[in-house]
């Protein structure tokens, strides 16, 4: 897209933009304060086609009118944007999205390519803003320049991550034991057979127990002099998918350094704000964590959408027999688990000024609200 850009917003351009996340992207950004669409890319199925004939829409509601005619392009630079956000699959994203970084943007991925590379953060503003300091170290090993790479977490991870923020922030965590039931959506589309998933459960997510045991003791864990030391905690995960549009669900039992009373974790959890809330990022949450009492609470139907999508909902809260505590954690996993996480990041980017483009070349004119939000 060429022309004008309204109030100098950061254009941003989307890798995968015609698949569940995409398309998430789409409509997130669609009404965006600080972020305006000006790009979108996908696979030579796609490219040439405009976007409203490459994509089927697949979530509720209409297409955005504004992308409907937007050509799909190629995943390699140049692009007409100032950031990549990407949601290609991980073996795409590795290639394309280094030469992104290498051609000097920053790309903010919810692809697992680079999740765990010892020079990248894996982000969740809420957790580990102070992650992003690793970024001038990243940018001169890889000869990036200007360019960077930023990524979020695994789906389940985030929602499991943010419950245990808090925990080992004021009790300090020896060990997590999950469980998860994870949504068909986040298999992509047309992702798991119908045949396969309904009237079923699949206790096979490849990869996926890995990536919950790995990821969660990196963001957990602390940025030393340009390397992560990881969080010195144990992580067993299983992971399940079951017969449920969106929205994944994780039951926990945690073991804790100190002793704690259930009112106190009560609390921890309810109580926790982080820097996304101090600075009202657009789409922060207000409350990033939801404690439920009810007895049946979280559901997927029920609690997916809580704060746009953007909080997790826990509840089932109870001393455990065998570790401390167990509790269960429920998030929108194509929303907090993927486009929501990704466009966060981005804005806690924007407002730390390491977003380049329109917002910070033209920041003296920009009205501050604008820049910082
Ligand atoms: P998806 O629905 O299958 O969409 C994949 C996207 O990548 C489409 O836009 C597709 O374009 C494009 N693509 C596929 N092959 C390509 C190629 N060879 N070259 C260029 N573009 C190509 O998948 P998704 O669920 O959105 O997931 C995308 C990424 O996000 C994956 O890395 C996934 O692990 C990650 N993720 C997903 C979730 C979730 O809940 N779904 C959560 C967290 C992270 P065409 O339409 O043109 O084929």
């Amino acid at each position: 897209m060429g022309g004008a850009v309204p109030n100098n917003r950061v254009r941003v351009g989307i890798l995968g933009a015609t698949g569940m996340v995409g398309q998430r992207f789409v409509q997130m950004l669609a009404n965006h304060p600080n972020f305006v669409v000006t790009a979108l890319a996908a696979s030579d199925r796609s490219r040439g086609k405009p976007y409203g004939e490459a994509c089927t829409w697949r979530l509720v509601g209409e297409m955005p009118a504004f992308v409907k005619p937007m050509v799909v392009q190629s995943p390699q630079p140049p692009l007409d944007c100032d950031v990549v956000v990407s949601s290609l699959p991980s073996d795409i994203a590795r290639g394309a999205e280094e030469s992104f970084a290498l051609a000097g943007y920053p790309v903010i991925s919810n692809a697992s390519a680079f999740r765990m590379d010892a020079d990248v953060p894996l982000l969740i503003p809420e957790i580990n803003a102070d992650h992003l300091n690793v970024i001038p170290h990243q940018q001169r090993e890889r000869g990036f320049g200007e360019g960077y790479i930023v990524t979020n977490p695994n789906c389940s991870t985030i929602i499991m991550a943010l419950a245990l923020a808090p925990l080992h922030q004021r009790f300090g965590i020896e060990a997590v034991v999950a469980t998860t039931l994870q949504a068909v959506s986040g298999a992509g589309y047309p992702g798991v057979p119908s045949l396969d998933v309904v009237d079923n459960v699949l206790p096979f997510i490849d990869g996926e127990e890995a990536k919950m045991e790995r990821e969660t003791r990196k963001i957990l864990g602390r940025l030393g002099h340009s390397a992560f030391e990881e969080a010195p905690f144990v992580v067993s995960a299983q992971c399940h998918r079951v017969n449920v549009a969106d929205g994944h669900m994780v039951a926990v039992r945690v073991k804790l350094a100190e002793r704690a009373g259930i009112e106190q974790i009560y609390e921890a959890l309810s109580e926790f704000r982080s820097i996304p809330q101090e600075l009202r990022l657009p789409t922060a949450p207000e409350r990033p964590i939801i404690v439920r009492d009810e007895n049946d609470r979280p559901q997927p139907r029920l609690d997916r959408d809580a704060g746009g999508g953007m909080s997790v909902t826990v509840g089932r809260l109870f001393p455990d027999r065998v570790l401390d505590y167990r509790f269960v954690v429920l998030g929108h996993n194509t929303i907090r688990g993927a486009a929501g996480a990704a466009i966060l990041n981005a804005e806690l980017l924007q407002a730390r000024g390491l977003l380049p483009g329109k917002s910070k070349r033209e920041s003296s004119s920009a009205p501050a609200e604008a820049r910082v939000r």
